[in-house]
């Protein structure tokens, strides 16, 4: 469904964004109170005034922001800061370096606008840096000061800028490797269960048979099936169906060691992985997490259900593909079910 967006809010997808621009705010307004008294001290009023004004300013947008109107708070934001670098340039001198807050909008323009607009934005930008920097060529500062003040006036901006631009670009950078995390986990991890997924699952097994063909060790495979799933969710509903998905989730990763790989094979369906483990090894896992589902407490809201899988085993045999190795250890559970369930048996062509 489309989602609405009322005029002048921008119901951006980018809180974070958002959340910087509140901080900015809130450091900007900190900055111009600095700035305020500075030029007092300098005897600079018209543009000590100028920095009360940019408070309220500032303030006010760091308002609008908490209100999610962020459009109105950032043509706000974009006011205040090219009057004030237009002002302050003008009437102290191109010295002061109070052009270089422009340089700071290129980066926020990119991440809040859309591609083809941040750079007609950052066109207009640079039209308007160059021509405040060719003015100052011709006309001298309306209310210079003395040059020692000056040189205060252009350390204090080039620093606050340096850590304005230090702050950003680490916010930048912890907000991409954290939607990179986020990616990652998104393609690789079951969202129900918290186990690896079937695609994921697969690659790391393909992994381990690729490992085998260069240097063979034993490698086997458990193929786990809830028994009568569907009558859990027929009963109790579907919620108390995924509680059950996750507990037994929890149970196999509890039960099985750290190099051991387990996954989400299909709906009610986990695949295990056991490296460097031959056939008896793999049975009596299976037998460890069959009687660990088995003796586990099932209770959901005050009702005992009882709950058991059925394992079919496997072990790789060299040459084999996984869906090979899969659909044998799928024959021993389908051979488990046939015989009651809650049990678990072994692939015909290990027996012969
Ligand atoms: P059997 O003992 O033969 O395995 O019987 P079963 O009822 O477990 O098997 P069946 O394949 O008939 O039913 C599996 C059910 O699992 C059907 C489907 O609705 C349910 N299921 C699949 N994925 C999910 C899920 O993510 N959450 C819930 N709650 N149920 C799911
Ligand atoms: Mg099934
Ligand atoms: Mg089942």
């Amino acid at each position: 469904m489309d989602k609405v967006t009322a005029p002048g809010r921008h119901e951006s997808g980018k809180p974070q964004f958002w959340q910087l621009a509140r901080r900015c705010c809130q450091l900007a307004a900190s900055v111009d109170v600095a700035f305020f008294f500075l030029f007092h001290l300098l005897g600079s009023p018209i543009l000590a005034w100028i920095n009360v004004v940019s408070v309220g300013l500032y303030l006010l947008a760091y308002w609008l922001l908490g209100k999610r109107l962020n459009q109105p708070a950032i043509i706000l934001i974009w006011i205040e800061v090219i009057v004030h670098a237009f002002l302050g340039t003008l009437l102290v001198g191109w010295d002061s370096g109070f052009h270089y807050f422009l340089l700071m909008f290129i980066p926020a323009l990119f991440a809040g606008m859309r591609r083809r607009n941040a750079w007609l934005a950052v066109g207009g930008l640079w039209a308007f840096y160059v021509g405040l920097y060719a003015l100052m060529w011709f006309v001298d500062p309306l209310q210079p000061i003395a040059s020692g003040g000056l040189l205060g006036v252009f350390l204090f901006n080039l620093t606050v800028v340096f850590c304005m631009f230090s702050y950003l670009t680490l916010f930048y950078i912890s907000t991409v490797s954290g939607t990179q995390r986020a990616l990652r986990r998104m393609a690789t991890i079951d969202s129900l269960t918290g186990l690896f997924n079937r695609r994921h699952l697969s690659d790391l097994a393909d992994k381990e048979i690729a490992r085998h063909a260069r240097n063979p060790e034993e490698l086997s495979f458990l193929l786990l099936d809830i028994d009568h799933f569907k009558e859990f969710n027929d009963e109790h509903g579907h919620d108390t169906g995924d509680r059950i998905l996750e507990r037994v989730s929890t149970v196999l990763a509890q039960t099985l060691r750290e190099q051991d790989y387990i996954g989400r094979w299909g709906g009610e369906e986990f695949l295990v992985v056991l490296p460097g483990t031959g056939l008896e090894q793999a049975i009596q896992t299976a037998e460890r997490i069959r009687c660990a589902v088995e003796t586990c407490s099932w209770v959901f809201a005050d009702l005992e259900v009882f709950v058991t899988v059925s394992v079919g085993v496997s072990q790789y045999c060299a040459g084999e593909n996984l869906s090979s190795a899969v659909a044998r250890a799928d024959q021993a559970l389908y051979e488990s079910k046939r015989r009651g369930r809650n049990r678990v048996e072994v692939s015909a062509t290990e027996l012969n």
